[in-house]
């Protein structure tokens, strides 16, 4: 059977918000939950300030990792936005990308309504994987 992701409607509506209110640059941060459930959405600040590029400190990446681990949920994905091009990973998001098992979010804003795309990602490259909010 297919994967489904589903994410909860609160951290949606926190992610677009969270994208929107970075623009024009890029916003990023982490996505955790339970396997498939989406739950929690955990905003990082872009230490790089770039419109096409997202950087946050390793150490911080790690304390909230921790942050993560303390609430028993999992780290899903790394969410970060696109503000002028399309919810594709660049050749520099897939190469910076630490861990297999961890997916890759992005939301675009190219378009007058932004699009989420939820991606795995492998040696050979990136996955689009279907996702919903509950009804
Ligand atoms: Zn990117």
């Amino acid at each position: 059977m297919e994967e489904v992701i589903e994410i909860s409607n609160t951290i949606y509506q926190e992610i677009m918000e969270e994208g929107k209110k970075q623009l024009p640059y890029e916003a990023c941060g982490l996505i955790s939950g339970h396997y498939n459930k989406a739950q929690s959405f955990w905003p990082l600040v872009n230490e790089i300030r770039s419109r096409n590029k997202f950087f946050v400190s390793k150490k911080i990446v790690q304390q909230k990792i921790q942050d993560i681990l303390n609430t028993r949920e999992q780290l899903l994905a790394i969410f970060h936005t696109h503000p002028t091009t399309a919810a594709i990973p660049s050749s520099y998001d897939l190469r910076n990308h630490p861990d297999a098992n961890i997916d890759m979010v992005i939301v675009s804003y190219k378009f007058d309504s932004p699009q989420l795309k939820w991606y795995k990602i492998d040696q050979s490259g990136y996955k689009n994987i279907s996702w919903l909010l509950p009804s």
